[in-house]
């Protein structure tokens, strides 16, 4: 189980839904529009790059979501994906890394508590994304 940090952190944690853990570490500048790549960077790089980070893992739309084209009064309406299949790969991740919704973890810990996760397991939860050949996280656990 996950460790919640939470209690003490002072700054603010950002909200990231749990499959984004994933996408935030295959990113590489592709999106679904310049606002929601711009706004997927400056998230990924501030999370990443910033040991003191925290971020606050959900399953529900976060600060990516904010800035998509598919994001409509807090919910994905992504063409290819339904608001269930985008929460149940959140609820697979959540599962699988044994976390709790609303957890609160440093960003350092974002690569280790996922680097477990096996090729066959993240082939279920990214299911028919359609970023799988860009994802540079979905190609190292390719099986
Ligand atoms: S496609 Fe859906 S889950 Fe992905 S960033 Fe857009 S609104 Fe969020």
């Amino acid at each position: 189980m996950v460790k919640n940090v939470g209690d003490g952190v002072s700054s603010k944690p950002i909200r990231i839904r749990a499959h984004h853990l994933l996408c935030m570490q295959g990113f590489q500048g592709f999106g679904y529009s310049k606002e929601f790549t711009e706004n997927m960077a400056k998230i990924t790089e501030k999370v990443l790059q910033n040991p003191s980070s925290f971020i606050k893992i959900v399953n529900g739309s976060d600060s990516i979501c904010e800035c998509c084209p598919h994001y409509d009064k807090g919910i994905c309406t992504g063409e290819s994906s339904s608001p269930n299949v985008i929460m149940f790969m959140d609820s697979l991740v959540l599962q699988n890394l044994k976390i709790e919704e609303g957890s609160i973890v440093s960003a350092t810990q974002i690569s280790s508590i996922t680097k477990n996760l096996d090729g066959q397991t993240v082939n279920e939860i990214c299911g028919n994304c359609s970023w799988r050949k860009k994802c540079l996280f979905f190609q190292e656990k390719r099986l």
